[in-house]
């Protein structure tokens, strides 16, 4: 969410090896605060290094999210999105017009899923919660 992440320290901390071209990968994925599909993402690393196709991104953005750095939402009616694995737990709200995602947290919420996965015999392990909006529009 707010908290930037160095994707390449993380690379040299899970031991992957660093290229010039997946170090500039790292630094367009370290800056993101918005959940780019591949598509945006390339056109961010190619203002810096125009010889980095579509295909390396694609490659490294699978590897960066095998190592667990990054994460990978499916979101309805798009592409794979990404962002950098965070710390603190949100959730998502997608503009359905727009396709911006706006990202949250409700303890309310965190706590009525524990209820609901204690009351079903379970302890809760992990959630995604994907709400689908539409924004509304002030008047006059
Ligand atoms: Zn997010």
């Amino acid at each position: 969410m707010g908290t930037t992440i160095d994707v390449e320290a993380l690379c040299l901390k899970k031991g992957l090896r660093i290229t010039e071209q997946r170090r500039v990968i790292a630094r367009v994925l370290s800056e993101v605060n918005d959940h780019p599909d591949v598509e945006a993402l390339h056109h961010r690393v190619a203002a810096i290094d125009p010889r980095i196709s579509i295909a390396t991104v694609y490659r490294t953005v699978k590897l960066f999210e095998e190592a667990g750095i990054i994460e990978r939402h499916e979101f309805q009616g798009g592409r794979s999105r990404y962002e950098t694995v965070q710390d603190e737990h949100h959730d998502h709200l997608i503009d359905i017009e727009t396709g911006r995602v706006i990202e949250f947290h409700d303890a309310e919420l965190e706590e009525l899923q524990q209820k609901i996965a204690a009351r079903l015999g379970f302890r809760l392990a992990d959630h995604r919660m994907e709400l689908y909006g539409v924004a509304i529009k002030a008047k006059g």
